[in-house]
């Protein structure tokens, strides 16, 4: 039986209310999927590709509602047109390469035993489960579920229960294209929905806290599938001696505060060269200090509200907890709940490893900052995190790479910040409790969706059983 849930509007609007897919919705829908995988595999991988981009046609051709849909699911406008072109450029990205990285044959002899001549064949794990967060819903949902449909597999998709009407719009875009339609689904829902997909697919793909992380990746455990999980960060970013103080300062708040701190690659801990500590906090928080939320009118000001209202308690509660245990607040607006919650970028200073904000994800436009005194010092503070999702470090190029290469994170930004968001090419695999599995990015984003089957052809006469025998 299908349950009704509803979902706030993060600017104070009318609430949505949908229904939530039962486990037993779930179930027929993976049958669905499952049955048509076989067929969608069959097919030429230049013939997937093409439907690929004519699904990509139907996107641009339901771009307003898509995009009207998104920003009530987000509260924000220009950053809702900047998802949906992100997700059409991931469907152009796949459809161009996958062709290329399917051709690449695998043969040869084995070098342990000569007269064996091999050869890989690689076959798509079956239907793929893709269940994505509300801070960047339609992009995060696509960026495993394209992938995974251009290697061959069925994929169904559960979108976050807090931005959940993106989906109508996104879904009569798959109707555009009935083949894709045969092997892509969403169904919506919560925690339950979530676990109904955990249990009935090949291989997961999760993006979210790494609290649900943890139960999906023991969930996928206990069934012996695949898990590719994407989880929280908590990104450092280092200002080197040397480095421009005024750049440096730009690309902090930049890196820290877009998409109001909701993203992954986030920066959320800052550590500056003593030397320019001082200078460096006075750019910061001028910069920091004009910067606009969206408040008045959607598509105005830098910040959108919180997608998740709960998202401002727990930003709040760091906050709070900083400032209660000494320190300095020098520009930002705690929250402002009106209808929605908003935040404008916080400046702390006199802050210690030993509070919640560094502890926790914060996931809001917090900046933090703390002095260091030399290398060995800002590689120990920016490494002394249970996260290790991505990283950056400013300044003199070399200088920059050599302390890059003593951080463990994901994917280090050199002279820029969360250089992950856009560069979907190049391979990056987390430290810590921030993922685990294969690169989404770059080829093994498509690569890991296929098993490698390995045939092996004898071409001398085989043993017989006395070559294994004792004597
Ligand atoms: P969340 O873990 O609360 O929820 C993520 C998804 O999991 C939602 O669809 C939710 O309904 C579902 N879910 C919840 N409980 C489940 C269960 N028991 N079984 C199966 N599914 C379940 O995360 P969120 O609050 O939606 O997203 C924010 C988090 O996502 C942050 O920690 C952020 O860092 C992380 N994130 C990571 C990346 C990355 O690429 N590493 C990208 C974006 C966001």
């Amino acid at each position: 039986m299908t349950n009704l849930l509803v979902a706030a509007n993060p600017r104070g609007g009318a609430p949505y209310r949908f229904g939530a897919a039962d486990a037993s919705e779930v179930v027929a829908a993976a049958d669905r999927l499952r049955a048509a995988q076989p067929d969608w595999a069959a097919r030429p991988v230049a013939e997937r590709a093409a439907l690929l981009d004519r699904w990509c046609e139907a996107l641009r051709r339901g771009r307003s509602d898509i995009v009207a849909a998104l920003t009530e699911d987000t509260g924000r406008a220009l950053l809702s047109e900047a998802e949906l072109d992100g997700a059409m450029h991931r469907i152009d990205y796949w459809s161009r390469s996958a062709p290329s990285l399917l051709a690449e044959r695998s043969r040869g002899v084995s070098e342990s035993v000569p007269s064996v001549r091999f050869e890989h064949r690689r076959d798509p794990l079956g239907l793929v489960g893709v269940i994505s967060p509300w801070n960047f819903p339609l992009l995060l949902l696509l960026i495993d579920a394209v992938p995974a449909l251009a290697a061959g597999c069925s994929v169904l998709a559960k979108p976050s229960e807090h931005t959940p009407r993106f989906v109508e719009p996104l879904m009569e875009a798959v109707g555009a294209v009935p083949e894709i339609a045969r092997v892509f689904d969403c169904v919506r829902g919560g925690p339950q929905t979530g676990m109904a997909v955990t249990g009935v697919t090949d291989a997961l793909c999760f993006t979210g806290s790494v609290a649900t992380g943890r139960t999906v990746g023991a969930r996928a455990g206990a069934r012996l599938v695949p898990a590719f999980l994407e989880l929280g960060g908590k990104d450092p970013l280092v200002v080197l001696a040397h480095a421009d103080v005024e750049v440096a300062a730009t690309i902090t708040l930049r890196g820290s505060v877009v998409a109001t701190g909701q993203a992954c690659q986030s920066i959320e801990r800052v550590y500056v060269h003593e030397t320019l500590y001082k200078p460096f906090v006075d750019r910061l928080v001028a910069a920091a200090s004009a910067v606009t939320t969206n408040i008045d009118r959607v598509d105005r000001g830098h910040l959108g509200p919180f997608i998740d209202p709960s998202q401002a308690d727990r930003v709040e509660a760091q906050m709070t907890d900083a400032l209660a245990r000494g320190a300095t607040l020098h520009c930002g607006e705690l929250i402002r709940r009106d209808g929605g919650a908003w935040c404008t970028p916080v400046v702390l200073t006199g802050v210690h490893h030993g509070m919640l904000l560094y502890r926790q994800e914060t996931f809001g436009p917090v900046l933090p900052v703390m002095p260091f005194a030399n290398d060995d010092e800002a590689v120990q503070l920016a490494n002394d995190s249970e996260f290790g999702l991505s990283a950056a470090v400013l300044g003199e190029q070399s200088h920059a790479l050599s302390v890059a290469r003593r951080l463990r994170a994901g994917a280090v930004s050199i002279n820029d910040a969360g250089l992950t968001a856009q560069v979907g090419d190049v391979e990056k695999e987390s430290y810590g409790v921030s993922g685990v599995g294969r690169s989404r990015m770059g080829a093994s984003g498509l690569l890991r969706f296929l098993r490698r089957q390995a045939l092996l052809i004898q071409t001398a006469p085989a043993a017989p059983l006395e070559a294994f025998g004792e004597g």
